[in-house]
C-alpha cells in the first residue's frame, strides 16, 4: 500500500493528470475552489510537499504564508479578528440548563446548602489549648484541627514542644497555674476542680497536678 502522497498512490496518479496550465487554474484562479497549498493537499490526499514541487514543476511559484494570508483575509475566508476564547461559563451555565440533574449543587436541598454556606462564617469560642484564654475560632478550621486552638503561633509551637517532649499526658504548665489561681479559698476536690477547669479547658493531668500540689 503506497503511502499518502507517494507516486503511485492513486492521489497521485491522479494529479499526474493535471496540465500546468491546470495547476495555474487551480493555484491562481479567483475562480478555483482550492486556492491554497493547504486546500489542494486535501483535495487530492497527499502532503503539502507533493503539492508544493507540482507547482514549481509547473512553472508557479508558491506563495509565502503572508502572501497567503493576505488572500485569505481578501477573500473573507479568514477574519483578521483574532479568535475568541470560548466563553467557559456561558457553555457551562447551557449545559446546565440542558441537564439540571448534572449540577453538583442539586444533590443537597436548599435547607443544606444553606447550611453548608453558613458553616464557612459560624464562629465559637473555644480556650487556647495552651494558656486557657478565650479564642474566637471559625467552627470548620477548628475541627479541621482536630478541635484545637491556640491564642497565637508561639503557643501552638510551645503546645507542641511539651507533647513531644513530655508526651499526651504532661499536664500543661499555663493551664494548672490559673487552675490552682480559679480554685483559690475553694477545697481542691476532684469534682469541684473539673467544674472550674472546664471553663479553661483544662483536663485530667492538670486536675491531678493541683491536687498533688496540695497534698503535698
Ligand atoms: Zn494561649
Amino acid at each position: 500500500m503506497p503511502r499518502k502522497g507517494e507516486f503511485g498512490s492513486p492521489q497521485a496518479d491522479l494529479i499526474d493528470e493535471i496540465s500546468p496550465e491546470g495547476w495555474r487554474f487551480l493555484y491562481c484562479s479567483p475562480e478555483s475552489r482550492y486556492p491554497s497549498i493547504a486546500a489542494l493537499s486535501r483535495r487530492f490526499s497527499v502532503t503539502h510537499r507533493v503539492i508544493k514541487n507540482r507547482l514549481v514543476a509547473a512553472g508557479i511559484k508558491p506563495r509565502t504564508i503572508a502572501e497567503q494570508a493576505a488572500i485569505e483575509y481578501r477573500t473573507g475566508r479568514k477574519s483578521r479578528k483574532a479568535p475568541q476564547r470560548p466563553d467557559r461559563a456561558a457553555t457551562l451555565l447551557a449545559f446546565y440548563e440542558e441537564h439540571p440533574e448534572a449540577r453538583i449543587g442539586r444533590k443537597h436541598s436548599p435547607e443544606t446548602r444553606r447550611k453548608i454556606g453558613q458553616a464557612r462564617f459560624s464562629r465559637l469560642t473555644v480556650s487556647c489549648e495552651w494558656c486557657g484564654l478565650p479564642v474566637e475560632v471559625n467552627l470548620w478550621r477548628y475541627n479541621a484541627n482536630g478541635g484545637k486552638a491556640f491564642c497565637s503561633l508561639g503557643h501552638s509551637a510551645a503546645f507542641k514542644a511539651l507533647r513531644h517532649r513530655f508526651g499526651l499526658d504532661a499536664p500543661r504548665p499555663l493551664i494548672v497555674a490559673r487552675l490552682r489561681e480559679l480554685n483559690r479559698g475553694w477545697p481542691n476536690t476532684w469534682e469541684r476542680l473539673e467544674k472550674v477547669g472546664a471553663q479553661i479547658g483544662a483536663r485530667e493531668p492538670e486536675i491531678e497536678a493541683v491536687l498533688l500540689e496540695a497534698l503535698g
